[in-house]
């Protein structure tokens, strides 16, 4: 799965619609402390289903809303929508839409009703969304994104939890996922 354009929209700093294209190769993102650069990061793991608000650096999930400043009221709603070419031995069992080779995820939450997510247009659970990034070996945990601070963590971390990024490294989380589905039928 090859992450090819990013839109964000009253997420934390980016009040105004932005829209990244992602281009094959290494990207760097550069820019003075304050200027956003980790709530670039914080947006892919957003979109692809982040729920611990301290992650995020926030108290609870609004946080993640544009929260104003002094020439600018907050924002009611943010929404991230991250474009993704699928590659043809991409396992996921999810197909929405006739897209099969793009595969277009948007969340959005809004102050006081919580946030939603759609595949291709069509509305789908955060489950879903979690089986997509699960079987393409990423996603909200992927070992792949490393926050600030990150580094530390892992060195310090217990070996299960070490193990844990380790399986999802592996891709095989997202049979963790389905198997305790099955148990509770
Ligand atoms: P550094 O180089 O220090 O790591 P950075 O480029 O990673 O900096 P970020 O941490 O991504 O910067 O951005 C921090 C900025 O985002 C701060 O100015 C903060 O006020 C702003 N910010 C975070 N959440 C919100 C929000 N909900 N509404 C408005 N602004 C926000
Ligand atoms: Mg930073």
């Amino acid at each position: 799965m090859q992450i090819k354009k990013l839109r964000l929209s009253g997420f934390k700093s980016f009040v105004d619609p932005t829209e990244l294209r992602i281009e094959k190769g290494l990207t760097g993102v550069v820019g003075p402390n304050g200027c956003g650069k980790s709530n670039l990061l914080e947006a892919i793991r957003w979109v692809m289903g982040e729920n611990s608000a301290k992650s995020m650096r926030g108290a609870g999930m609004e946080d993640v809303i544009f929260a104003g400043t002094q020439d600018r009221p907050e924002r009611q709603f943010a929404e991230v929508s991250l474009t993704a070419e699928r590659e043809t031995n991409d396992v996921s069992s999810l197909h929405v839409g006739d897209n099969d080779s793009e595969l277009e995820i948007v969340r959005r939450i809004e102050r006081g009703s919580g946030s939603a997510y759609r595949a291709n247009g069509t509305d789908v659970r955060a489950k879903d969304i979690a089986l997509i990034f699960a079987d393409a070996a990423t996603g909200a945990h992927s070992p792949a994104l490393v926050s600030q601070g990150k580094i530390s963590n892992i060195i310090s971390s217990k070996p299960e939890a070490r193990r844990e990024m380790l399986e999802e490294a592996a891709g095989i989380s997202g049979l963790h996922v389905r198997r305790r589905d099955a148990e509770q039928k």
